[in-house]
């Protein structure tokens, strides 16, 4: 079955202002489709690839032909993240962590505000593209970061890192060139407004039962 693009649960200038409405209509609309179509174009005729659901794929991306391995990297990774992070931002949710994942924030970073800062480095520190990532491995919080459209999930001879990811930030440029320009840490700093601590609680509580 082909991949999809979901629509976004939220209109495209709902995160206003911290991340633009114009952003997010050729971030969503053009960059996370073109994922999605290349994806699609990527495994097409690749009967094992097509019965697979997308986790299952980038899961396992040593079982992927030599002669598509890149482009379902690239556009496989580049769709499961972008869906990954739309779903952990909100409107208007400017808040903190609480019960559990708050609690082990803490144990592992000192402190919220300590652990912003970590991520926030992890986001700078990226040459060129790709994410920054809090994600649980063997059961403990871990701040990684991923070029370009890898992912933890990817393993860390794919991705240089593994785990399962429970909350992400882009920090290509087509995430914020609009509004932020060069400034990076901007996007970032402004980034923490609209996280949806919810999800991320469901997902770390997912990640490790
Ligand atoms: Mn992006």
């Amino acid at each position: 079955m082909a991949h999809e693009l979901a629509p976004l649960a939220y209109a495209n200038n709902a995160l206003e202002p911290h991340i633009d409405s114009l952003t997010m209509e050729i971030h969503h609309g053009r960059h996370h489709k073109a994922y999605v179509d290349n994806l699609n174009k990527a495994i097409a005729g690749n009967i094992a690839l097509e019965a697979k659901t997308l986790e299952q794929i980038i899961k396992d991306l040593s079982v992927v032909p030599d002669a598509i391995r890149g482009p379902i990297r690239n556009n496989g990774g580049g769709h499961w993240n972008h869906t990954f992070f739309w779903n952990i931002l909100a409107p208007g949710a400017a808040g903190a962590p609480s019960g559990k994942l708050a609690d082990d924030i803490q144990t592992t970073f000192g402190s919220f505000d300590e652990f912003k800062a970590k991520l926030e480095a992890a986001g700078l520190g990226r040459f060129g593209s790709g994410w920054a990532w809090l994600i649980v491995n063997n059961g403990k919080l871990e701040i990684v970061s991923t070029p370009n459209q890898d992912n933890p999930l990817m393993g860390k001879a794919v991705a240089g890192c593994e785990g399962i990811p429970i909350l992400g930030v882009d920090v290509w440029e087509h995430a914020y060139y609009l509004k932020y320009q060069n400034k990076r840490a901007d996007y970032l700093k402004a980034f923490w407004n609209v996280v949806n601590w919810a999800v991320v609680a469901r997902n770390y509580a997912a990640a490790n039962p």
